[in-house]
């Protein structure tokens, strides 16, 4: 069971408790249009997988919301100066945020937000970088509208380079 099949069941349980607590007449109530089991179980799992659509846009690794900073050592920050992990990039070990990449400070307003996607989904989207798996082939390149495509991610890196200005990935000048 995954994390969020758990908690789905947590939620369900809450607000199962959150409908009984109301009242006497409990859960199924008279005049309640919906007051069979299974349009509760819709109603909740409705419920649920609001919740649930809400949560999925935090950020996987610190669960911070879309536009908000992430916490120290998340896996999916990026470095604002050179595109790449934060993690790997970024230390503060003499009081002072620097960036590996090019030996600068790095002040809080650099610090790249999430953005309630994977860093380099957006310029894939916007430049067309689709792929799929095929057997025998590895990744190849694919349209956008393919069931099976997935975000071009080593064409991002082959054809573009880190725009600090910009904070994303833009098309090598060629
Ligand atoms: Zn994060
Ligand atoms: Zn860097």
């Amino acid at each position: 069971m995954s994390a969020n099949e758990s908690s789905g069941i947590v939620s369900a349980i809450d607000m199962i408790d959150a409908e009984v607590e109301k009242g006497s007449e409990g859960i199924f109530k008279d005049g309640d249009d919906r007051n069979t089991f299974s349009d509760k179980l819709r109603d909740w799992a409705a419920a649920i997988a609001a919740i649930e659509n809400e949560n999925g846009a935090l950020c996987p690794d610190c669960g911070v919301k879309p536009g908000e900073k992430h916490k120290p050592g998340c896996d999916i920050e990026r470095c604002p100066h050179c595109g790449g992990q934060a993690l790997m990039c970024l230390s503060d070990e003499s009081g002072e945020l620097l960036a590996g990449c090019d030996e600068m400070p790095v002040t809080d307003e650099e610090l790249l937000p999430w953005t309630g996607s994977w860093p380099g989904d957006k310029e894939c989207e916007e430049y067309g970088f689709w792929c799929k798996m095929v057997m025998g082939k590895g990744w190849v390149i694919c349209a956008n509208n393919d069931p099976e495509a997935e975000h071009d991610k080593n064409r991002l890196h082959r054809e573009c380079v880190w725009s600090m200005k910009d904070k994303k990935f833009v098309l090598r000048k060629t």
